[in-house]
């Protein structure tokens, strides 16, 4: 059958792919990060394979965990392209998103406050994070920041709870679950991600889900994880109104809710002018990690244990 997009793009992140089994494997230069990096490469690499079997002709694959710089492109088929690191705009984080028609989510995780693996949004300093009522989940984020370049968020996968997130946020979206309740040493990785690879392939006939912009306003109540204090100086820093360790944000669109979630999340007023900058030393900091990575990976052969599947 003919594939109905032929230009992909793929966001990549560690916590619901194949080899992050605890928080360390989420964490920055830990023995357990390595083993996930590996798992990771592994799951967009065969992806990426059966995406270009079935004709689609550009894959971009935006790594989008923690810096943006755990995806080793030497591991992953060249067909594709990596994109590590973040970049300003115009989609946040991500860039331009050079033509792409359908975005598929890789190794996502559940919301802020809610059940799954390793859920949070944007950052484990938020505890919970509601949405007129509703708990957010980063696909919302992400996938309404592509829809004004007429993207599809066509394919999602991550834990059975941040799928049924997914699914309640996305109408039609096609996913894919990742299982971690069970032993780790039970999980047979080679089969789930040929079936991962499967189920992408198929969300290439998805033409039930649009573009994902939901109308606003918006009032979400972010509930900061270390307390009043905190809340308190963050609320002053950006002009947000607090009621104890919760930040209430009103946004006239999901665009200004993303924006105000990124400062509160990642920035400081500092940092925010100084944005080239900081975004610099950032994925210099990821190009270091990745570097480190490397090293790591030539050692296995020096004794160290590195048990990627
Ligand atoms: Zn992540």
């Amino acid at each position: 059958m003919m594939t109905r997009y032929k230009n992909v793009l793929i966001v990549a992140d560690i916590e619901g792919s194949s080899g992050c089994w605890d928080y360390a494997g989420s964490a920055f230069k830990t023995r357990q990060w390595v083993n996930a990096c590996l798992a990771m490469c592994r799951d967009v690499d065969v992806v990426v394979k059966r995406l270009v079997a079935e004709g689609v002709q550009q894959v971009i694959v935006k790594d989008f965990h923690r810096t943006g710089y755990n995806l080793l492109p030497e591991r992953i088929d060249p067909r594709c392209r990596i994109v590590s690191g973040y970049r300003r705009g115009p989609v946040p984080g991500v860039g331009n998103p050079s033509g792409a028609e359908a975005v598929m989510f890789l190794g996502l995780h559940a919301a802020s406050g809610t059940d799954g693996f390793l859920p949070h949004t944007l950052t484990s300093r938020i505890s919970n994070l509601l949405v007129d009522g509703q708990p957010l989940p980063e696909i919302a984020l992400f996938a309404s920041s592509l829809a004004p370049y007429g993207i599809r968020p066509v394919f999602f996968s991550g834990c059975p709870v941040a799928c049924k997130q997914a699914e309640d946020v996305i109408g039609g979206i096609d996913t894919f679950s990742i299982e971690k309740s069970g032993n780790v040493e039970d999980f047979d990785a080679r089969r789930w991600r040929q079936a991962l690879a499967a189920a992408a392939a198929n969300s290439l006939q998805n033409n039930r889900v649009t573009p994902y912009l939901p109308e606003g306003p918006f009032h979400a109540t972010v509930s900061m994880r270390d307390g009043q204090a905190v809340a308190s100086r963050l609320a002053r820093r950006w002009g947000f109104e607090v009621r104890g360790a919760d930040l209430l944000i009103q946004a006239e669109n999901i665009d200004s809710l993303y924006r105000d979630l990124i400062r509160l999340c990642y920035l400081t007023p500092l940092v925010q002018r100084l944005l080239p900058l900081s975004l610099g030393l950032f994925n210099l900091q990821g190009r270091i990690g990745l570097a480190w990575l490397r090293r790591r990976l030539k050692e296995k052969t020096n004794g160290e244990q590195v048990t990627a599947r």
